[in-house]
């Protein structure tokens, strides 16, 4: 049996930065959407007679029938561009959510790695753990160009104000001369905070060459592979 189809429908979106729109979606058909935060939903649409299935990282913890997602248009694609489009009301086919980018459990001390949309899984696996009760030392190494681009930057200064086991590092390649933050890419970033220790968990999203290299970086320290989650958007 396959996974059944829904419509997903819009409810409103809004720039949240430069080609960067957060939307939020319900289901009618259903009272409650049920998913472990960090799945994705599997969008599908004909584009000039062509079934067209795209992914995208659901961007909050679970809530009735309401997802939410963060996306970035990229330039001369086909989905994300029609997405932009979309008005109030407008729905989309929908399989999902899907996937296997969830927190491993027990959760450990963990390093979670992002850039740029990378970001979407993590705010809602964050919110579900931090205000669920998550005791676990998590630290958020957040790498994006410039500092316009660091989205959900308040929410999650304001999770590391409420929580002292979460810590948040955003990390900027082409900052300006006033920023005082962390610098450069994430990788470099997350090296430093693993140090010596081999018993954290590291999860990272984002684009391919960032998580490969991450990827490769740990396996050369002599992380164990069961101990890095992650999940590619190319
Ligand atoms: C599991 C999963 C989850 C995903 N979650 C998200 C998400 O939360 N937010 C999001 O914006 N995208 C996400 N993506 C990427 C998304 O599925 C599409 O690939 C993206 O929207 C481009 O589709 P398109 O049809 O517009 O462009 P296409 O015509 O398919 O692609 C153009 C090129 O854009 C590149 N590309 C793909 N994704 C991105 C990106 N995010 N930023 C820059 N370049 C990209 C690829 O190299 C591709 O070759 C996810 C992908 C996967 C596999």
């Amino acid at each position: 049996m396959g996974v059944a189809v829904l419509q997903a429908r819009l409810v409103e979106s809004h720039l949240i930065a430069p080609e960067v729109r957060h939307f939020t979606f319900d289901v009618p058909e259903v009272e409650q959407l049920p998913y472990l935060p960090g799945q994705f939903v599997s969008f599908s649409r004909d584009f000039e007679g062509k079934r067209i299935t795209r992914a995208y990282s659901t961007a909050s913890a679970p809530n009735g029938n309401r997802f939410e997602l963060c996306l970035n248009r990229v330039q001369d694609g086909i989905f994300s561009p029609w997405l932009f489009t979309m008005e109030p009301g407008h729905t989309v086919d929908m399989k999902g959510p899907l996937g296997y980018f969830t927190w491993r459990h027990p959760v450990r001390d963990s390093i979670l790695v992002a850039t740029g949309t990378g970001i979407a899984p993590f705010r809602g696996m964050l919110t579900a753990y931090l205000s669920g009760g998550g005791e676990q030392p998590i630290t958020l190494v957040y790498g994006v160009r410039y500092e316009e681009s660091l989205l959900y930057r308040g929410e999650f200064e304001e999770l590391a104000r409420n929580y002292p086991n979460f810590r948040f590092v955003p990390t900027l390649s082409r900052p300006d001369d006033g920023w005082t933050g962390a610098r450069g890419h994430v990788q470099a970033h997350v090296m430093e905070i693993i140090g010596h220790r081999r018993d954290m968990d590291v999860y990272i999203c984002g684009l391919k060459l960032m998580v490969d290299d991450v990827r490769g970086r740990l396996k050369e320290i002599g992380v164990d592979r069961k101990q890095i989650v992650s999940e590619k958007y190319d």
